[in-house]
């Protein structure tokens, strides 16, 4: 499902180290958040923070929630990774080397769909064109049922009448 990913002139834990030196309050780009950007960055996905201490826990890399948390807000404000909030879940996904895209989200099983289409993309600059307004990014998600948990339900409810 991964699109082609787009070139880029840093890699993320570049991007990064020179984000954190760049604050008003220069911070200091410790080994273990080094760790967590080439792990987020070593595969494209959809993960929430819990997710993510449980496979930096797997992969031997430990860090506490505290700091996951805290890297992962970073991380967005650096351009990084981009932010899906999908109610309750804040689900987070690489932004920076990686192709505009939109989602679809399944409300049951909490799969995340990933899709490009060129009408939307036009639909949106048309629109921002009217209004004067430069949009700097967008996030379109499509919440509701993936074709097997709506076979799954269409089956039940079948079921349900025989
Ligand atoms: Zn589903
Ligand atoms: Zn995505």
């Amino acid at each position: 499902m991964d699109f082609p990913a787009v070139q880029v002139s840093q890699s993320p834990e570049e991007k990064f180290r020179e984000y954190l030196a760049s604050q008003p309050r220069a911070q200091r780009y410790t080994n273990q958040q080094r760790d967590m950007v080439v792990y987020i960055f070593s595969r494209h996905n959809h993960f929430d923070a819990d997710q993510l201490v449980e496979s930096l826990k797997n992969e031997n890399i430990p860090a506490s929630r505290a700091t996951v948390y805290r890297t992962l807000k970073k991380l967005v404000r650096a351009g990084l990774l981009r932010e899906l909030d999908v109610g309750p879940r804040k689900f987070y996904e690489h932004d920076y080397g990686y192709p505009q895209h939109e989602h679809m989200y399944c409300q049951q099983c909490h799969t995340m769909i990933e899709f490009q289409d060129p009408a939307i993309e036009e639909a949106i600059r048309d629109v921002c064109g009217q209004h004067h307004f430069q949009a700097a990014s967008h996030t379109f998600i499509i919440r509701g049922l993936c074709a097997d948990c709506n076979r799954a339900k269409v089956t039940k409810r079948r079921l349900d009448l025989v």
